[in-house]
């Protein structure tokens, strides 16, 4: 058996994969003498909003910005009360603050997803709550019929935390689809990774996309028109002619072999101390990451895949809530525990998933996860 390490992502791989076309589109940028929002990134916006199967995308620095522009665009204002969930990356809710929203929190359920059940709750006991941000963490799909019921049934504006679920559907809808307005991160690590940092929304709506056109580039309408209090938040050239030409065409064959991987680990993982949490009913999840719960606790268990070698993450060993950053967030509370979240973070090691791990690599990770005994 060999003891090459065993990683998390392999952005070496990945590079020497797509390094020809790469650097042909680096070439075509430099040529262009055009090198922030132009052709290629309405190219690139295109040809994203193409695969998602939604009218309109519109490129951003990041998908923190994606998501504060997105909500901007849905309507947030100053002080209105947005529910989500608290075990996602930080950024989720700090777009929330940045937007002027106070973030209030309900548990998740056993698929580590916002519980619909407690958001309708929610919905219900606190009308003044007017946004929903659902994360589709891990990759999954939450269930698209569920979260068009809440935005209907009380007229709530969905803006969905899409950064780890690029391409994943709900019985066969594209997760976005529950929005005025979704967000998604192009930072290396996710699905559909720049070389960089970039983000975009994705809109079924010409008038918002254009706002967000606006928001992203100072809030300009027209040069040196400044219509609203915008960001700066341009795409690149460079990372929209990569992400478009050596990228996009790859998604669907990344997704596939996460896939394949995924099927992998849950036929062949098995331990009693070992949980595997069941994706949402209905979801395509496109396996971002591969989250398991692990007892006693996950410490003894990534020091023994460590002496493996083999790289493991954790997705999140804090609640949102409990982060310091959120004292400055007087009026953001929470409604009910958040029990399941917090066995989450207290037991959730992710365990590689990534396009370029081989199948040697997949047994290994399952010899170790099957050789643990705490
Ligand atoms: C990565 C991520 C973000 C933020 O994206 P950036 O491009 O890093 O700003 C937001 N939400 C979730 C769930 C993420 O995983």
């Amino acid at each position: 058996m060999s003891m090459e390490p065993v990683l998390l992502n392999d952005f070496r791989a990945q590079w020497r994969a797509m390094r020809d076309v790469a650097l042909e589109a680096v070439d075509r940028v430099g040529r262009s003498g055009w090198l922030v929002l132009g052709s290629e990134v309405v190219a690139f916006e295109q040809a994203l909003a193409t695969h998602w199967e939604l009218p309109f995308a519109v490129g951003c620095a990041s998908g923190l910005d994606a998501l504060e522009i997105g909500l901007r665009c849905a309507g947030l204002r100053q002080g209105d009360a947005v529910l989500t969930t608290p075990l996602s990356a930080f950024a989720s809710t700090l777009a929330v603050i940045r937007a002027g929203g106070i973030p209030v929190f309900v548990d998740v359920d056993a698929a580590g997803q916002i519980d619909l059940d407690l958001a309708q709750g929610a919905l219900e006991d606190h009308p003044e709550i007017r946004f929903l941000v659902p994360v589709h963490l891990f990759g999954h799909a939450i269930e698209h019929a569920r979260l068009a019921a809440l935005r209907d049934g009380f007229d709530v504006r969905v803006v969905e935390d899409c950064a780890q679920a690029i391409g994943a559907r709900s019985h066969g809808v594209p997760v976005g689809s529950a929005s005025d307005m979704a967000a998604t991160s192009f930072y290396p690590t996710k699905n559909l990774g720049a070389l960089g940092d970039g983000g975009a929304v994705v809109t079924g709506d010409e008038a918002l996309a254009e706002l967000a056109r606006s928001l992203r580039d100072y809030g300009q309408a027209g040069k040196y028109e400044h219509r609203h209090l915008g960001l700066n938040s341009r795409l690149d050239e460079l990372h929209a002619a990569i992400l478009r030409d050596a990228l996009l065409p790859r998604l669907g064959e990344y997704t596939r072999r996460r896939a394949q991987i995924a099927a992998d680990y849950r036929a062949k993982i098995q331990n009693e101390h070992i949980e595997i949490p069941v994706p949402p009913p209905g979801s395509e999840s496109v396996w971002h990451l591969f989250p398991v719960l692990v007892e006693p606790a996950p410490d003894p268990f990534q020091e023994h895949l460590r002496r493996l070698g083999i790289a493991s993450g954790r997705h999140y060993p804090h609640l949102i809530p409990d982060q310091e950053a959120m004292k400055s967030c007087p009026g953001s509370r929470t409604l009910g525990s958040l029990e399941r979240a917090r066995r989450f973070a207290r037991r959730e090691v992710s365990l590689p998933i990534h396009p370029y791990l081989d199948d040697d690599a997949v047994a290994r990770v399952i010899d170790a996860c099957n050789s643990w005994c705490p």
